[in-house]
Order: structure tokens, then C-alpha cells, then sequence
């Protein structure tokens, strides 16, 4: 009860030194933002929290909201926020940038655009070097089925049940979760068996996973398909961790059949899962293209594909643009974060106190039978709930739980076909009194239930 009512510490030795205390609010409150918003902004299915925050400003993993209060952000935005809210360095990039030109494109020459693509080609592995600038995740799978489809001359896209892709025409069709998709006509989508260790039903038995990827092409597509996409650590899922070895396998099988692979690292990049920079590589593959959005701007409107050489030649039967992919404001904002994530050594920062995080979670669950399974790695984590232990998902306790956290200061985010996952996934500068505070939170929630 003391911690809570201290709040947290604002001391941080990894932490940049600037004040931890929010600014005078002055603005809009809740209820007439929200008042606004439903009378503007369109009808959603989707708030979270039964008030939602009115939340005014950021600085690094806290947020604050209209009274000043503060919020532990163990979601990052939508894991967006890498380096941390308005982490200096950033905000100086794109103010630097924006009072000298706000925008051009690749129909122009920009040293910032360039500049950025070649640091992000320097963060891949094998030959994907070749960087095609848009503005978000969803955009980024757009892209990439398209360069999957023109490159292979096939129809076919693979995608996992229990993914998450993008709300587009397109990419709504990879999307492999009842609550986001709206039915309309797809063509050759095929949803293989999500290789979830907790839920699957081969558990982490990667070679049956992947039989079954193979069954498809030989049974439901002309045995050629143009490519096959997943996360690696699906996010809005419910942070779940593919079983090992499946990427391997399936890669494989689709390779053989003519199609390419694709690694959305939307969620997973970046240094966050902390043992490596990029999800695909805990599974020991490179892919043929590699969509990434969110981190990559630390919050602004930035999202890249990244293929080889042969695959981008294909590209040039057309026209490839769009206007603001890789305008010069995101690319000097995102080549800042790169640096950022270089300099503060995040990726073996998320390592460290990831480490401390989940083991502290799997403390607690033994203690709260309610917690079916913690996973993840580094800062890229997952607390599933359920109410008894054929583990139905314990979803009205995790409504309430999710509330709960907030009203003590900690946001969370919430995943899963269920809803009742927690992610958490904070900027990559969450420190260890942070991890502390987090589960000690969710302990004196639990414990209170
Ligand atoms: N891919 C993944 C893994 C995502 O998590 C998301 C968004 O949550 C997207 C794609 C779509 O990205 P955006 O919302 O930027 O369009």
C-alpha cells in the first residue's frame, strides 16, 4: 500500500536526466474529449478502460494524465514507443528536421532518407538490404504480399490462426482472429494451425505444426504458393512465442513450393525480445522480406520493408511510391532511435531486466492459480489468466484486473482471441524498480480480486 502510495521512483541510472514531473495542464478534459470523440470520430468497439484516459503527456516509460497523475506504461503506447516517450534525442531529430523541410520523397533525392535505409540495411542479416519506406504496420504487409505475389507469379498467402496483420482489404485477410476481420472476399488465404505452446493442440511440437503447413499447399492450393507470413511473437494475439523450430520447418516446406517467407517484426524487433535484435532470428532464419512499424519511430507514422535484391527487382514493373513513406521528419525521427537503441544498449537492457520480470511473474504464479502461463522473452511478455485449469480464459477477471492496474498506476496492455492477456511490453528503457512495481501491482491486485 506505502509503494503505491509513494508511486514510483523516478531515479534511474539508464535513465536520460531530465524531469520526471508532468507539466501544468491547462487543455481539454476527459469528458468533453470524449464527448468530441464519439460525436466526430466514429463509433469503435474498442476503449480501453470503461473510462478512458485522458492521457496529455509522455516522458520516457510514464505517462500522465489530465490531473498530473502518473502511469507506469507497460505497453508502450501499442508497443510503439521504444526508446521511451519523447526520449530527447528523437524530439531534437524531428524538430531539427521539421524546421528545415518538412517533407519530399523518393521522387527527390533527401541525404535523411537514404541516410536512414542504410543504417536500418546495416541491422539485417544475409541480403536484405534493400528498404522500401511507408507508414504503417498494415501498409508494410500490404507491400510485402504484394512483392510476394509479383515475385513468385502465385496467389497463395499462408498465415497463422491467431494472427495479427493489419485491418486493411488486404491485410485483414492474413489477420487469423475472428474479432478484427470483416468478411469480405479474400482469395487464397489459407490459416494454418497457430504453433502455440500453451493453447496448440501439438503444444511445442514444431514438426506436426509444420506437417500440417505442407498438408495445406499439397491439399488446399495448386501446390505453389506465393509466400507465407508470421510474427514471430504474436502481439495482439496474446504475446505468444511460436513453438521452437517452427519457422525452420515451415520455411522450408515453403520455400519448396515456390513461395517466399515473410517475418512481420511489427511488434518483435528492434532489441526488444532482448537475446537477439530481431524475432525471426530466435528462430534461427532469415526471412525473404521483413515488414517492421511501431518501435521503428518511437511513435511516428513510420513503417519499412525490407527484401533482397532479386525481390525488389521485381518491383520495378511498376511504379512503387507513396507520399509520406520515408518522408525526411520520420527518417531523421527513426535513424535517431537506431542510435538511441545503439547508444543506451537496449537490447541488452531488455535482456537484463526481462530476465528479473519474468521470473518474478513466475514467482507470482505460484501464488495465483489465476495465471495459466507467463511467456515471452526480454521485454516482450505475456501473463495469461484463467479460471481453472482446463484453462478456460478468465476473461470478466481480467476486465476487472486490467482496471485495476490502472487505477494503481500501471497500464498494461490486453490481448488474445479471449482478451484475457496481459502484454507487457514498455519502452525499452523499463527498469527493474519498474519490473518491481509492475508485479507488486499485479500481486495486490490479484490478491484482492
Ligand atoms: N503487424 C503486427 C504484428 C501488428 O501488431 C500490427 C498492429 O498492431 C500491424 C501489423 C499493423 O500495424 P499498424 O497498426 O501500424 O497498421
Amino acid at each position: 500500500r506505502e509503494l503505491f502510495r509513494r508511486g514510483l521512483s523516478s531515479a534511474s541510472p539508464s535513465l536520460p536526466p531530465f524531469d520526471h514531473s508532468p507539466r501544468p495542464y491547462k487543455g481539454m478534459l476527459a469528458d468533453e474529449v470524449l464527448e468530441k470523440r464519439k460525436k466526430f470520430l466514429g463509433p469503435s468497439l474498442f476503449y480501453y478502460y470503461q473510462k478512458p484516459l485522458n492521457i496529455v503527456e509522455g516522458k520516457m516509460q510514464y505517462l500522465y494524465d489530465e490531473t498530473g497523475k502518473r502511469y507506469l506504461d507497460a505497453f508502450a503506447g501499442i508497443v510503439t514507443v521504444s526508446c521511451g516517450h519523447c526520449h530527447p534525442d528523437v524530439v531534437n531529430a524531428v524538430v531539427a528536421q521539421s524546421q528545415l523541410l518538412q517533407h519530399t520523397t523518393t521522387i527527390y533525392l533527401h541525404h535523411a532518407i537514404v541516410e536512414f535505409a542504410e543504417a536500418l540495411a546495416s541491422k539485417m542479416p544475409g541480403n536484405l538490404k534493400v528498404v522500401y519506406f511507408v507508414n504503417s504496420g498494415t501498409e508494410a504487409n500490404e507491400l510485402a504480399m504484394l512483392m510476394a505475389r509479383m515475385y513468385t507469379g502465385n496467389l497463395g498467402m499462408i498465415a497463422l490462426r491467431n494472427a495479427y496483420h493489419g485491418g486493411s482489404a488486404g491485410t485483414i485477410g492474413l489477420t487469423g482472429l475472428h474479432t478484427w476481420k470483416y468478411s469480405i472476399p479474400q482469395g487464397e488465404i489459407h490459416h494454418v494451425m497457430n504453433p502455440e505452446p500453451y493453447r496448440g493442440a501439438f503444444g511445442s511440437d514444431s514438426a506436426r505444426y509444420a506437417k500440417e503447413v505442407e498438408d495445406h499447399i499439397n491439399y488446399g492450393t495448386s501446390g505453389n504458393v506465393a509466400g507465407f507470413i508470421a510474427e514471430t511473437f504474436q502481439g495482439v494475439g496474446g504475446a505468444v512465442e511460436l513453438a521452437p523450430g517452427y519457422l525452420k520447418l515451415v520455411y522450408d516446406i515453403v520455400r519448396k513450393s515456390g513461395g517466399v517467407c515473410i517475418a512481420d517484426e511489427v511488434q518483435s524487433g528492434f532489441g526488444r525480445t532482448g537475446s537477439h535484435y530481431w524475432g525471426f532470428e530466435t528462430q534461427g532464419v532469415i526471412p525473404d522480406i521483413v515488414t517492421m512499424a511501431k518501435g521503428i519511430g518511437n511513435g511516428l507514422p513510420l513503417g519499412a520493408v525490407v527484401t533482397t535484391p532479386e525481390i525488389a527487382s521485381v518491383m520495378s514493373k511498376r511504379i512503387q511510391f507513396n507520399t509520406f513513406g520515408g518522408n525526411p521528419v520520420c527518417s531523421a525521427g527513426g535513424l535517431a532511435v537506431l542510435k538511441v537503441l545503439d547508444k543506451e544498449k537496449r537490447q541488452a537492457h531488455c535482456a537484463d531486466v526481462g530476465s528479473q520480470l519474468i521470473d518474478r511473474l513466475r514467482t507470482l504464479q505460484q501464488k495465483h492459480d489465476i495465471i495459466g502461463d507467463v511467456r515471452g522473452r526480454g521485454l516482450m511478455l505475456g501473463v495469461e489468466l484463467v479460471s481453472d485449469k482446463d484453462k478456460t480464459p478468465a476473461k470478466a477477471e481480467t476486465a476487472v484486473l486490467f482496471e485495476k492496474l490502472k487505477d494503481l498506476g500501471v497500464l498494461v496492455g490486453k490481448g488474445g482471441l479471449h482478451g484475457n492477456v496481459f502484454r507487457i511490453k514498455p519502452p525499452m528503457c523499463f527498469t527493474k524498480q519498474d519490473a518491481d512495481f509492475l508485479v507488486d501491482a499485479l500481486d495486490y491486485a490479484i490478491s484482492r480480486l
